[in-house]
This record gives C-alpha cells, structure tokens and sequence, in this order.
C-alpha cells in the first residue's frame, strides 16, 4: 500500500487512505485534512481573492461545499460569517433541515449567520413562485444574489464567496463552450471585482473537486444537509457533469486542467471584448439600489406583485 506523501517527509510512514488521481498524491486522513486547507489558501492568493483583514460573507445553502468552505476559510484564521436565505421549500423539509444545519455550523465555528426570511421580505416563498412560473429555479438564484450583495453592503462586508467547485465550474464551462456562450467565456474569472454596485464575489472552492469536498466534509463530521433542492430543474447541467465525468475518468486530472488552461489561456483572449457580449447596460433600481439589468429591478417588482413588506 502507499505511503502518505506528506507523512513520509515527517519519518512517520502512514499508509495512505486517500488517494488524489488528478494531484498523483497519496495522504493519510491527517494530510488529507492540512492538503485541503493549504491548497485553499493557494487559491486564494493566485488569484488574490481577499485577505485577513477583509470581512468574508460566506454564502451558505446547508450542503457540503458551502459548509466545507466556511469551516476551512475559519480554521485557515480568516473573518468569515454566514448567510442564509430561508426559501420556505417545504418539501422533505428541505428549507427548514438546511436551515438547521447552518445553524449548528454557526454554532460550531462560533461566527455570526445572518438569516434571510424569503417570506417576511417579500411576501412569497420559493413553492409560491413556482405556481406562478417556470422559470423559479433561475428567479431563485436572482433573489439569493439580491441579498447577498445588498446584506454584505449593508453589513460593511469586502468579499462574498460561494461554495462552487470545480465539478461546477468544469461543467458549465463546458457547456457553456458548447453553446459558445461569449458572454460567459469572457468574464468566468474566480474572483470578480467589486464594480457598478456590485460588491467583490469570489468562488475560492474552484480548485477543488467535489469528491475532495464530500471527503472534508464527512471527516471533520461537518452537520451538513446532503439531500439537495428537491424543486431544483437543472436538467441540462447534470449532463455536461456527466460527459466531464466520463472524461475524468478516462484521464484523471481532466477537469482541473480543463478549467486552469481556459483561465490561463483562453480567457484572457475572450475578456479583451467582454464589453462587446454584455447584452445590455446595468442601470441602478431606483427602488432598492441595487445594480439590475432594468428598473424596478426583478427582486422589486416580484415584491410589489405579492406585497411583501420588506425593504
Ligand atoms: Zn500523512
Ligand atoms: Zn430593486
């Protein structure tokens, strides 16, 4: 059996557990975990997403990945606090199991969750919306952005980050290649500055694959929720995750090569006429403030039909 890569520098000659095909690494459990969190800090400054003495709001949903991303940004010794925005999906008491589970992790780390009740501010949950449009799963998207971006303003936050790792961002670069979707090719950076009302977003999860994340998750017994949105539509994503995953399979390290060569590569070539692929201009809502693409932004216009009383 292997040794652990790392336990061997350290003359203790662990047999490796966990073996990493794209990185060629065999570790213990013990390395496992550190690997983890140093190869998130690694991400983190390449790519110059934030440093300690900035405040981190953490995008938190109750699954693996976000919960994963808040423990490890805390061990690592940043600022980071949660978000959540309850959606009110009463479906195998989806809303209510993800929200507990943000609240024990809120617990665990000792950090402040700001919670964002969908019904009191605007009236309607997600299940209200679907009987009114298909198009909910996107709309729901919007929303969670609206208060994320206006709540970490508000709250003096520098940075927002979200839980997406690289099966996501493979996947739908993928896709979204497919579609040749210029749009998306030209700005798909890890960390988007703040601008235009907009404050910093960054994806520091983007080097990681989802199996990696699962693994942290369940060793440091994090409380997370593992069913996923039980109203989610996303049929053709899952798809593109497939034919990646076959890929990944045929030749390891696929994914990670995938991503970091079209950052490295081709977005550059891309982002030089990203003006060129934005289909319209931001305008700033005259109701809420916040960056949209027209006014009444889609969040207040949303809140006007159903008559919520928020702000
Ligand atoms: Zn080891
Ligand atoms: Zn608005």
């Amino acid at each position: 059996m292997a040794r652990c890569r790392l336990c061997r520098s350290e003359r203790e000659r662990t047999p490796a557990e966990i073996y990493l095909p794209a990185h060629r690494l065999p570790l213990c459990r013990k390395h496992f975990l550190s690997w983890f969190e140093r190869y998130l800090e690694r991400t983190i400054r390449t790519f110059r997403m934030f440093t300690r003495r900035e405040r981190i709001l953490v995008a938190v949903s109750g699954g693996k990945d976000s919960l994963t991303l808040w423990q490890a940004l805390v061990n690592l010794g940043y600022e980071a606090d949660g978000l959540f925005v309850y959606l009110g999906i009463e479906e195998n008491s989806f809303s209510l199991l993800s929200r507990r589970a943000v609240e024990a992790m809120a617990e665990r780390l000792g950090r402040p969750l700001h919670v964002v009740d969908m019904k009191s501010e605007l009236g309607f949950t997600i299940p209200d919306l679907r009987r009114k449009t298909r198009k909910y799963c996107s709309m729901c998207g919007t929303v969670k952005r609206h208060y994320l971006n206006s709540l970490a303003k508000r709250l003096g936050y520098s940075v927002i980050v979200t839980g997406h790792n690289l099966d996501d961002e493979a996947s739908s670069l993928l896709g979204n290649l497919l579609n040749w979707n210029l749009k998306y090719l030209s700005r798909k950076y890890p960390v988007l500055p703040a601008e235009r009302g907009f404050v910093r977003k960054a994806k520091p999860l983007c080097r990681h694959y989802e199996r990696d994340i699962r693994l942290y998750a369940e060793l440091r017994r994090l409380p997370y929720l593992a069913e996923s949105c039980p109203l989610s539509e996303e049929a053709i994503r899952p798809f593109y995750a497939e034919l990646m995953d076959r890929l990944e399979e045929r030749a390891p390290g696929t994914k990670l090569r995938f991503y970091l060569d079209y950052l490295r590569k081709a977005l550059p070539l891309f982002a030089e006429h990203k003006e060129e692929f934005m289909e319209r201009d931001l305008v700033v809502c005259e109701r809420c403030g916040e960056p949209a693409v027209g006014s009444p932004c889609l969040v207040c216009r949303l809140r006007e039909e159903f008559g919520g009383a928020g702000t």
